[in-house]
């Protein structure tokens, strides 16, 4: 199999930690609905594949999201994977739904904008955090960590560019609620590395430092990469990433284009930094997916990596 020369470059980390969101963030966005004996067998081939957190799945109510819909039985099949699995919770109901079925690490879903609080939550951005805050309080009472995820980092679809003071105020509310990370989320992939970097120092001057930051960049305009990039040099190590781009399929309408994992661990695989993800593995496992979902990978790694195999 081709792989990058190693080739390290100065100011960079050693190692990344990757946050695998494909079953979750990834399978919530395609079309097709996939069984949950599926769903597991990929969360089984992610771990085994080097994968240390895999973002299971979710518990919004099945009607908002049919495709975790499964969510009760998924956790079921999955008890026995050796990795992080936290799971997106929504409210009490859903964190409570989760620690029953011995969830350890979940995830509450914030927005830097009024109009996506709204679009999303039906609340204002306020009105979200107030939601959140016994979730987290309940959560940290029962030893489970919480990512806080913030959408609409650096733009908005209805507002435009967000300013960096806005983002930097819900992520510090996010942090003392009793978050133990945030994921800054570029939702409709606008940001640029100078945007980036831009954020990054201003949460630092806030007192959110690198290492409770995660970063959650979308390729929509062929900047995820890029992004990534600036965010490592800024001293971020922790990195969202889809398997095979799962969840922004270009050739679906619903096209959100989460940056891929292959993409993500050729580039620091090259740099030699570290990952633990055997991408040979993963790129196997993201086109066995993509014969289930019927359409190929959206990833260039996984195209490039298994061209003979699509
Ligand atoms: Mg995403």
């Amino acid at each position: 199999m081709t792989l990058p020369m190693t080739v390290p470059a100065p100011g960079l980390p050693t190692r990344v930690r990757i946050h695998e969101v494909g079953p979750r963030d990834g399978l919530q966005n395609e079309k097709a609905l996939v069984p949950a004996a599926i769903k597991a067998e990929f969360i089984h081939r992610l771990a085994e594949a080097g994968l240390t957190t895999i973002e299971a799945t979710s518990f919004v109510h099945p009607e908002w999201v049919p495709q975790l819909a499964d969510a009760e039985e998924l956790m079921r099949l999955i008890d026995d994977v050796d990795a992080r699995l936290p799971v997106l919770v929504p409210n009490e109901r859903g964190l409570d739904r989760a620690l029953a079925l011995g969830a350890r690490e979940i995830a509450v879903f914030a927005s830097a904008t009024e109009s996506f609080a709204k679009a999303n939550l039906n609340r204002t951005v306020d009105g979200a955090l107030e939601m959140f805050e016994p979730v987290v309080a309940k959560a940290e009472d029962a030893g489970v960590a919480v990512r806080g995820y913030l959408s609409m980092c650096f733009g908005d679809p209805w507002e435009g560019p967000v300013p960096i003071s806005q983002t930097v105020s819900v992520s510090r509310r996010l942090l003392d609620m009793g978050c133990d990370e945030i994921s800054l989320g570029d939702t409709i992939g606008v940001a640029t590395p100078g945007h980036v970097r831009e954020l990054l120092a201003t949460l630092n001057e806030a007192g959110v430092m690198n290492d409770r930051l995660a970063v959650h960049f979308h390729d929509t305009y062929g900047q995820a990469l890029a992004n990534t990039l600036a965010a490592l040099e800024h001293g971020v190590t922790t990195v969202d990433a889809s398997a095979g781009g799962l969840g922004g399929c270009p050739y679906a309408k619903s096209a959100t284009g989460n940056l891929a994992t292959e993409d993500l661990v050729w580039m620091l695989d090259g740099l030699g930094i570290e990952t633990g993800v055997d991408i040979g593995r993963l790129t196997a496992t993201s086109v066995w997916m993509a014969r289930h979902l019927g359409r190929p990978s959206p990833s260039r790694t996984v195209r490039a990596l298994s061209q003979k195999e699509i």
